[in-house]
């Protein structure tokens, strides 16, 4: 017998006999005699009425306001789902956060988890009942209501695991589990049995959105084993641990995360002298702008040309900066291109295996790719690529990492 936590998203509970979908899912766990606190979204395209409502009235809804708005899709969720399980004479209680006492700060619309009292959802679940809670909200110091930012159900449940104890967190959701990579870029992606935090958050990070990063994280800082599996589909999902496979079993690579939304900078012909880099980026990011991969080469002549990556909705903003900033400095030209990818493999084993980097290389060099940047952290090679280069790109490394096989475990 074990305690869970599960977490249904928007897709799972979409209408009313989804929601008795999960009740009699929840039922099935209740009846093997695990205990049971069940985490909600709201009902899918719900955040976005309520969102879009507000911003027919106001062009900047007053964020409190827009908080106590959008928190009630899930109330309405979990209370359905409470009287589907009362149905199947299961007994349940729901509760919102604010009520089950997430306590968070008070930065409305992105709050953050400070606390949670576990005191009355203990006393639920020793009564035999299952817990509903509602994700995605909780509650400051003043009593007012606080949401998490989009996708923040998923932080709600690692969050309660963390706070119970719970042998696993289960996040159910519209796919089977985490991929090699994108299923609709490569038809023989494959589901990966178990992937760390690390790699998880890695795959997150650069657009495989199965899960809200800061979940990812919340789950590796505290321990919480994290599955993600299918509401419709029985089968074992990707379980996220700490443990990484043994040497034997563990690939060097464990997928392959690619991203469509950046945009490359280039200032070139700068002056080789100290504080150059601080110049160019200092006012970058005054205006807010996030950089994320940044190239510098080694002067020859006394200059040298800059490179770096932002978002897409960020690129003419940043040229802006740039073309005021390069008088400023003397430089010779200022580039744009927003028609880039960032193709990156992701795998523990690369810690272990030397050749990585050069595989991927020859493998975008068989295919006439040009790699435009490079990236390298412990775990990760990334590559910024023209854009009408990513499927191919994604195939062939997919190919040449061998990911299609099936994995040991
Ligand atoms: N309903 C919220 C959203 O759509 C929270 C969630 O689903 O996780 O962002
Ligand atoms: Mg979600």
């Amino acid at each position: 017998m074990a305690l869970i936590v599960q977490k249904y998203g928007g897709t799972s509970v979409g209408t009313v006999e989804r929601i008795q979908g999960v009740a009699n899912k929840v039922k099935g766990f209740r009846d093997q005699g695990h205990d049971v606190v069940v985490v909600v979204s709201a009902m899918s395209g719900e955040t976005n009425r309520l969102i879009g409502m507000a911003n027919e009235i106001s062009h900047r809804p007053v964020p409190r306001e827009m908080d106590v708005l959008v928190s009630t899709g899930e109330q309405v969720t979990i209370a359905l789902l409470a009287m589907a399980l009362s149905e199947l004479n299961c007994p349940a209680k729901s509760y919102t956060g604010g009520q089950v006492r997430i306590h968070t700060d008070s930065s409305h619309t992105k709050a953050r988890i400070q606390a949670i009292d576990d005191a009355k959802m203990r006393s639920d679940l020793s009564a035999g009942r299952v817990v509903i809670v509602a994700g995605f909200q909780g509650m400051d110091e003043q009593d007012n209501i606080t949401t998490l930012g989009r996708g923040g159900s998923d932080t709600t449940a690692v969050a309660l695991a963390a706070a119970l104890k719970a042998d696993e967190c289960q996040i159910y959701t519209d796919v089977d589990g985490v991929y090699t990579t994108d299923p609709r870029v490569v038809a023989s992606a494959r589901r990966l049995s178990k992937i760390t935090f690390e790699e998880m958050l890695e795959m997150a990070s650069l657009g495989s959105k199965v899960l809200q990063i800061r979940s990812v994280e919340f789950a590796g800082k505290y321990n919480v084993p994290l599955r993600v599996l299918s509401t419709f589909e029985e089968g074992p999902g990707t379980l996220i641990t700490t443990e990484e496979l043994d040497s034997m079993e563990q690939p060097v690579i464990s997928g392959i995360a690619f991203n469509r939304d950046e945009a490359k900078l280039t200032l070139l012909g700068v002056p080789d002298v100290p504080g150059v880099a601080a110049k160019i980026l200092a006012p970058i990011g005054a205006k807010n702008i996030e950089v994320d991969m940044i190239v510098q080469n080694v002067g020859a002549d006394q200059t040298t040309d800059f490179t770096f990556t932002v978002h897409r909705n960020d690129v003419d903003a940043a040229f802006d900066v740039l073309e005021a900033v390069s008088q400023e400095l003397g430089a010779r030209e200022v580039r744009k291109d927003a028609k880039i990818c960032k193709v990156s493999v992701v795998g523990v084993g690369m810690r272990s295996h030397a050749g990585v980097a050069s595989q991927m290389f020859e493998t975008l060099a068989a295919e006439g790719i040009n790699i435009q940047m490079i990236s390298t952290s412990e775990i990760k090679i990334s590559v910024v690529v023209d854009e009408k280069y990513l499927e191919l790109a994604v195939r062939a490394l997919h190919q040449a990492f061998d990911l299609a096989l099936e994995d040991a475990s």
